[in-house]
Formats: structure tokens, C-alpha cells, sequence
């Protein structure tokens, strides 16, 4: 656990951040991204490109790689949470950075600093890095098949979990507020509480066992399941109250999987408290009790922050299939960048110029004001 490496952010100019959202474009459809369509969907002179993208390589936010049929750019790690980072910056919902707190399946989390230098956590999803080569292929837009890559997934994962944690805060349920979201990123409250993982023993177990399971029946009843209710997924506050976090793998009570996945909430919490706090109760919650009041599931789909079924599908069949598997992104060395100008050429105009409108919406979007400082909290 360490700092975020941030001083990159600091010397970088518009055309880095312009080359770098290219390839990110790119990769929805190639696993590399040729030097000259990177200069095309970028829109910038192709031999000032090439001296970025040298660049870009030595600081390892893209990597050149030979592929079968082409040679390309793509994305690493790094390059990605650059690129989620500045737009924070950008936006002023981050103004600076500090320290790794935790660490999660599929996450980092760190604090650091709003504009007016109040702590806040920043969770940086990162799912699907390591587990890509299971999850199913997809055919993009040519009919080609390609691996699901892990930019996908853990953008999806976070926008799934701001767009949740959105709706359970508006609804005053005991969670983070959400704060801002940006690619793989969100921002929320700092909470001041401790994971269950780390609280060995309870003043009143009977009674946050109550409350553990109303927190269940009262999701169930607004129409979604946690989906892993756990002690690493549960905070309790110096009071003794529940504070839930965590919320990509939340599913609708509606899913065809819901019962399996409430009754396993529901165990979840029996067996933590038998095992841990010594506490048994022959009362807890059964799905057929469930009585819908309220469409939460529905209003998250309908949020406007762009994912779909078909997203969703993808992401929660990412989640049931993460074992553990071992980290295969490489952050080493790649190839000596080289520029091949009239490469064979397999994209089209109307692509060049699709690539270059997701662009454009990606930049200005990154200008925009943050949900936490307009009204209007539903974007795109
Ligand atoms: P993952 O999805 O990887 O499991 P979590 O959201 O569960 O990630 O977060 C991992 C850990 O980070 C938690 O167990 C908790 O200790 C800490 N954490 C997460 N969110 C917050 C927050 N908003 N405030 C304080 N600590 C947090
Ligand atoms: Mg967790």
C-alpha cells in the first residue's frame, strides 16, 4: 500500500490528454490501437503524435506492442487512472492526493482531498484485470471477437456503484454519499466507522443484527439485493450503527437469481454473528416476505449514466467468475514505439469520425461541474 502516483498529472498537456483518450476510444475495439488511427481519432499532425506517444510510453501510461496481425498502442493501468484522475482534477472534485487506506477484491481505496481540502475516499475499481481471459469473448461492431477488457469492466463496475450508491443515499439509506464518478473512479464520503472485519466484539449484537437485517429487508422492499452483504462490506460507527458500502454486484429483486442471492445476504449475517459475536436468532428474513414499495432497481437503469442490460450481464458474470487468478497486466517494458504510416488500414471514415464524436463528448464532459455542485445529478 502506497501513495498514488500522482506527479504525472502535473506536467501533462491537453494533446497528452488528447492522445491518450484516442486510445482509450480505440480500445473499445481493438486490443491495440495503431499509431495512425490513434493520430486520426485524435485529430492532431500524425508526426507530433509519434513524439507524444514515445513519450507517453516512457512514462508507461501506454505500452507499444506487436499483436498478430498489426502493431499497436493500448492503455496500462497507470495510463488509465491518468486519465480518470485529471477529469476529477478537472472538474474540481479532487484537488489533492494522499494514502492508500484498503485494499478490496477488485479495488483500491484512497484518501484524498476535495477542493477545500476535506478528506474524501476515492475507490479506483479495478476488476477484470484480473480475470479478462475468462470472461467471455464479445463480437464488437465488425462482427470480430474480442476479449472483454478489463477498461470495460471496471468502468462499468464503477459506474454501477456510484449510480446505486446515488439512489440508496437520495433514499436515506446508511451508505457513503457519492460524490463524483469518472471512468473506474469514484469519489464518496470518507466514513468515519470501521469495517466489521476489524470489530471483535459488539455492545449489542442483538440489535445490529436487527438492524442488519431491517437494512436487507428495507433493500429487498425498495427492489435490489446487496449481493455480498459481508464483514468486509459492512461498517459499523463508534455508536454501534451499520454504515454499507460496496455496491457494483447489486442486482434487482427482480433477477432471475435474486432468492439465491438474498438468502445469501441473509446467511451472510446469521453466520458472522454465530461464528464471530456468539449470537443466534431464529428470526431473520425470508424473500417470499418481501413486499416492493418503491422501484430503486428500475430508477438506477434509467439514470442516464449509460450502461445497459447487456453491461450489466457482462459485469455480473465478471463477479461470479473472479477466482483467484493471477494479476497478468504487466506494467514492463513494451516494444520500441514505431510509426507505421501506411499501415494496412482496417477502419473506416465513419469510424475515424464515430471514434472522434466519443471523443469529443469524453473531453467536454471531463470540463463539466461535478453532481455534488449542480442540481442536476444525471448526466449523459
Ligand atoms: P471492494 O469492492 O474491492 O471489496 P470496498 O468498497 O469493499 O472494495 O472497499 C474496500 C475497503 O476499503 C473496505 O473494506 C473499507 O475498509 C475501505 N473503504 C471503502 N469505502 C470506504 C469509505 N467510503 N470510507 C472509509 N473506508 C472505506
Ligand atoms: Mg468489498
Amino acid at each position: 500500500m502506497g501513495k498514488l502516483n500522482v506527479t504525472v498529472l502535473r506536467y501533462l498537456t491537453r494533446d497528452d490528454f488528447r492522445v491518450l483518450t484516442a486510445i482509450e476510444m480505440g480500445m473499445k475495439n481493438h486490443e491495440l490501437v495503431p499509431g495512425p488511427l490513434v493520430a486520426a481519432i485524435a485529430n492532431l499532425k500524425a508526426g507530433g503524435v509519434h513524439k507524444l506517444l514515445r513519450e507517453l510510453c516512457k512514462q508507461k501510461l501506454v505500452t507499444y506492442e506487436r499483436g498478430k496481425k498489426y502493431d499497436g498502442y493500448r492503455l496500462t493501468n497507470t495510463g488509465y487512472d491518468y486519465l480518470a484522475l485529471k477529469s476529477l482534477t478537472l472538474r474540481g472534485s479532487v484537488s489533492s492526493f494522499g494514502n492508500q487506506i484498503g485494499v478490496g477484491k477488485e479495488s483500491n481505496i484512497y484518501v484524498v482531498a476535495d477542493d477545500e481540502t476535506n478528506p474524501i475516499c476515492l475507490k479506483l475499481h479495478r476488476l477484470g484485470r484480473t480475470c479478462f481471459r475468462k470472461i467471455k469473448e464479445k463480437r464488437d461492431y465488425h462482427g470480430r471477437r474480442h476479449k472483454v477488457s478489463w477498461l470495460y469492466l471496471s468502468r462499468i463496475s464503477a459506474t454501477r456503484e456510484y449510480a446505486y450508491m446515488k439512489a440508496l443515499y437520495d433514499r436515506k439509506f446508511p451508505v457513503p454519499k457519492p460524490i463524483d464518478f469518472n471512468r473506474h473512479c469514484v469519489l464518496m464520503e470518507l466514513v468515519n466507522a470501521y469495517p466489521m472485519t476489524q470489530v471483535h466484539e459488539l455492545e449489542d449484537a442483538a440489535s445490529l443484527y436487527d438492524d442488519l437485517m431491517n437494512l436487507i429487508v428495507r433493500l429487498g422492499n425498495s427492489g435490489v439485493i446487496h449481493g455480498d452483504f459481508n464483514e468486509f462490506n459492512l461498517m459499523v460507527t463508534d455508536e454501534g450503527k451499520a454504515i454499507l458500502i460496496d455496491f457494483p454486484q447489486m442486482m434487482s429483486t427482480s433477477h432471475p437469481d435474486a432468492e439465491f442471492f438474498f438468502n445469501r445476504d441473509v446467511i451472510c449475517v446469521r453466520e458472522l454473528f454465530r461464528r464471530k459475536y456468539n449470537y443466534e436468532s431464529d428470526d431473520y428474513p425470508k424473500f417470499t416476505d418481501l413486499e416492493r414499495e418503491d422501484d430503486l432497481d428500475a430508477e438506477v437503469h434509467c439514470s442516464g449514466y449509460g450502461f445497459t442490460k447487456e453491461m450489466e450481464a457482462d459485469l455480473l458474470q465478471a463477479y461470479h467468475e473472479i477466482e483467484d487468478v493471477e494479476d497478468e497486466e504487466s506494467e514492463e517494458e513494451g516494444e520500441e514505439p514505431k510509426f507505421i504510416e501506411n499501415e494496412q488500414s482496417n477502419y473506416s471514415e465513419k469510424e475515424i469520425s464515430n471514434y472522434r464524436k466519443q471523443l469529443e463528448t469524453e473531453i467536454k464532459f471531463t470540463e463539466k461541474a461535478p453532481p455534488s455542485k449542480t442540481d442536476d445529478s444525471i448526466r449523459r
